[in-house]
């Protein structure tokens, strides 16, 4: 499977004349389907599914997964708030957040009917300070975790998400202080593609869900794999969440309890339903013993996951049709003065270099980088060298191309900027 399939050179040109480059181009039909597949998720005595909107929070994604059903995870009070301006109401939002908001702002949606998850026994006794006898969710670190790289690991000792799971009896302690029902256990660990590590997962969050005897719903979290490249293994929801349904049976057998699963995937609903369309703007080379660069006008400042983790992204060099070239090994690297910004990197080693082969490049071609939906544009290193934040479109089901996010300007760049006086 191409992560880049839905572009072809013909679009590709239409998008750069309209729009220029570089730009993020999300695909509408990529985008429902993978919502249609979290809808579907296996499940015994009920589904919510929610999209952990930090991977891509562009209002229009949010409004189009909206429609199909999705609730919201937030992962700041910013999100929450972001949700909320998108068109979400504050019941269908769930916070989890590292950074807990001041009493007011949480408040103000809470009281609407926002529902948080507790991620440390600091913010268990603010939120019980603020309002005891309501209800609250419990992020546990069930000292299980699993990612693609260290950096993406989210459970176990070395993760700083959620409470010690070994802190469960002060956690039960505190609730009851503040007279709070523990009605939803929330671990998400980052589980990858692998069912032998999903199923150990589900079975420590259900142990805590027998623990906590009032808890109605289990959150497992997002964290399945998408394969962003040829060779990287695509999570078979179908596949992992079977053993799952069959655990929650089986404790429903067992307690009389039937909870009901929410899952919350943020990469698996976008990432591979958008490229980012860039133009080769310039090629260097460091001679015999070195290396063919092709030089992007993006970089770094559209996806930083490649410099983060060495991650690999399909790189899809648009040569016009009928045109044959040969294919070279190519260092694709970005616009930004810092050596880091590059597109290549060894897998997981972002320090290492590591050609690709590409057909011959020429300046002014035009290059789909694919599986940029999730954490791009939300986490790239924007206005890095000044650079623009980039514009984002949607490639509709008919076709045609809408505009999401228009190109920043350079006075949007300056704008909270003050003028001091010298
Ligand atoms: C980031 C996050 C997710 C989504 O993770 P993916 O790997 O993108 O699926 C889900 N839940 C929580 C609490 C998160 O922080």
């Amino acid at each position: 499977m191409l992560t880049t399939n839905f572009i072809n050179r013909e679009l590709a040109d239409r998008i750069s004349e309209e729009i220029g480059t570089p730009c993020y181009v999300y695909d509408e039909g990529s985008l429902r389907g993978a919502a249609d597949q979290v809808m579907a998720f296996p499940n015994a005595y009920g589904l919510t599914a929610r999209f952990a909107m930090k991977a891509c929070p562009n209002a229009n994604i949010l409004r189009l997964f909206r429609k199909k059903g999705l609730k919201i995870d937030a992962s700041s009070i910013y999100e929450a708030e972001r949700a909320l301006l998108a068109g979400y109401e504050a019941s269908e939002i769930s916070l989890s957040t590292q950074e807990f908001p001041d009493d007011d702002s949480l408040a103000s949606i809470v009281e609407k009917g926002m529902s948080v998850n507790a991620c440390s026994l600091y913010q268990l006794e603010r939120y019980g300070k603020r309002f005891p006898n309501t209800k609250v969710g419990l992020r546990f670190n069930p000292g299980l975790g699993s990612g693609g790289t260290n950096r993406t690991n989210v459970g176990g000792p070395a993760s700083s998400f959620g409470i010690w799971h070994e802190s469960k009896e002060d956690a039960k302690e505190l609730a009851k202080k503040y007279g709070l029902n523990v009605f939803r256990i929330h671990t998400h660990i980052g589980s990858g593609s692998d069912p032998e590590v999903w199923i150990r997962a589900v079975s420590l969050s259900l142990d805590m869900v027998r623990y906590f005897e009032e808890a109605i719903y289990l959150n497992l979290g997002g964290g399945y794999k998408v394969g962003r490249i040829a060779g990287e293994a695509t999570t078979d929801l179908q596949v992992i969440g079977a053993p799952m349904k069959e655990a929650f049976e089986a404790f429903g057998q067992e307690t009389g309890r039937k909870i009901h699963l929410e899952v919350e995937p943020g990469s698996y609903l976008v990432a591979n339903s958008c490229v980012l369309l860039s133009s080769i703007q310039d090629l260097t080379s460091t001679g015999e013993r070195g290396y063919d660069f092709i030089k992007l006008d993006s970089g770094m400042t559209e996806n930083t996951r490649p410099s983060m983790y060495g991650s690999q992204h399909e790189i899809q060099l648009l040569v016009p049709e009928g045109e044959k070239r040969i294919e070279k090994p190519y260092i694709v690297v970005g616009h930004c003065c810092e050596s880091g910004d590059i597109l290549t990197p060894a897998p997981a080693d972002p320090e290492a270099l590591h050609p690709r082969t590409l057909p011959e490049a020429r300046i002014g071609d035009l290059v789909a980088i694919g599986g940029v939906g999730a954490y791009c544009s939300s986490m790239a290193t924007k206005n890095y060298n000044s650079f623009p934040e980039c514009p984002e479109a949607l490639l509709r089901i008919d076709g045609s191309v809408d505009l999401m996010r228009k190109r920043q300007s350079l006075q949007e760049v300056v704008a909270n900027e003050t003028q001091i006086a010298f």
